[in-house]
């Protein structure tokens, strides 16, 4: 779908997709229109058999929502793209499109939290079953295997605690047996990681995290080969949750100090997890650009650095780290990430309250853990900010 394959990841994300219209816009237009007109009953009855190419109604196409998709594309290396109302909508378009009743799934067990509950609440409804597995056991992904098994589903790094999935020995299981395999590439974005180029099938987004990166709107996106993301495009013409033009525009923007933001961001993050590494009051650090990280190698091959999310354990419980997260003065208490803000969640109470103690400790989240997303402020400015609530343990 890219015209422009030979550029480089800073030029695609400025240039990519952009469409001129008569009037000449250096910026990309918005195109706030519900439906399209058409010269004549002649064009309009092939524009809506799709004999012609070309807009009808903003359910199925939108100029400005092509302009996002096919950037996008271009920024993943993949052929195709598909935007969606928001993440979540973006893994039930992909889902729903390839599977069907009595279909199996087989996922990562330290999913976005949303993703699990849609796989075990919703999902399950329909008849599409899901088993969990070790996020870094690649053994455990090739037993759970069935017959009916059609997708793999993962996430890497995993949040909070930064685990990398083997993305390429993932895919050879996979298709060794003809099963899809999808990567909610939300953590990496294609700044850091392309999992279609380690031969993933679908890549999906949140595009409400960092290609955003500014924390304003909600979107979503499935990339891949065409013969895939079709599918997913006939399920969202029909079921609709399609992007918005406004949220697309907004995008587009995004899109365009994407690698800017990311490069700056991990950096940032490399820089805060050293420090916390050293820091007398903090039991353990997880991040993948550190070199105690246990798969800092494997993070290493498929991503281009670490990341701009960081975990760590204060020495104590809850109320320890209730204490850094109540000291912040500058650090926003939320669990959206991805921002250029630096954003700071206790994962125990709030993304994985949900869930039993006893599944939390299973999956290593303890009560002294928090989470960091990395923003743009000063690393030094994080760290003061930080101190004061470590300073009281
Ligand atoms: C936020 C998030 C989602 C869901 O995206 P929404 O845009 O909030 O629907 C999915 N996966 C990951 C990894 C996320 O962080």
């Amino acid at each position: 779908m890219s015209d422009l394959p030979e550029y480089r990841p800073e030029t695609l994300a400025v240039r990519a997709g952009q469409q001129r219209s008569q009037f000449g816009e250096h910026s990309e237009a918005l195109y706030l229109t519900s439906s399209f007109v058409f010269p004549s009953a002649a064009q309009a009855a092939r524009r809506f058999s799709g004999e012609e190419e070309g807009n009808v109604y903003a359910r199925f196409t939108n100029p400005t929502v092509t302009m996002f998709e096919e950037r996008l594309a271009a920024l993943e290396g993949a052929e195709d793209c598909v935007a969606t109302a928001s993440g979540m909508s973006a893994i039930m378009a992909a889902v729903l499109a390839h599977l069907k009743q009595g279909d199996h799934i087989v996922a990562s067990n330290s999913l976005f939290g949303a993703t699990v509950q849609l796989f075990n609440n919703i999902l399950s409804r329909t008849g599409i079953t899901t088993t969990f597995v070790s996020h870094t056991d690649p053994a455990a992904w090739e037993a759970a295997i069935r017959p009916e098994t059609k997708l793999f589903f993962l996430e890497t790094p995993s949040n909070p605690l930064t685990e990398i999935a083997d993305i390429k020995a993932l895919v050879a299981i996979a298709h060794a047996n003809d099963i899809l395999v999808a990567v909610d590439n939300c953590f990496c974005t294609p700044i850091l990681q392309r999992p279609l180029d380690m031969g993933a099938d679908l890549v999906i987004h949140s595009a409400t995290k960092f290609l955003d990166g500014q924390g304003r709107v909600l979107g979503g996106a499935v990339c891949g080969p065409k013969k895939l993301t079709e599918e997913v495009f006939k399920y969202l013409r029909t079921a609709g949750p399609t992007l918005s033009a406004f949220n697309a525009w907004v995008l587009l923007k995004g899109l365009e100090t994407l690698k800017l933001r990311v490069d700056a961001q991990s950096a940032n993050a490399l820089q805060l997890a050293t420090w916390l590494e050293t820091h007398p009051k903090v039991a353990r650090v997880f991040y993948p650009g550190l070199p105690s990280h246990p798969q800092h190698e494997l993070a290493k091959q498929q991503q281009k650095s670490g990341g701009a999310i960081v975990a760590f354990e204060v020495r104590g419980a809850r109320e320890q780290a209730w204490q850094v997260v109540d000291n912040c003065r500058l650090l926003s208490i939320t669990a959206n990430l991805g921002d250029t803000k630096t954003t700071i969640t206790h994962p125990a109470s709030t993304t994985h309250g949900r869930i039993t103690p006893e599944a939390r400790a299973a999956a290593g989240i303890n009560e002294g853990l928090l989470r960091i997303a990395v923003g743009l402020e000063a690393v030094e400015d994080l760290q003061a900010d930080l101190e004061r609530g470590l300073a009281l343990i």
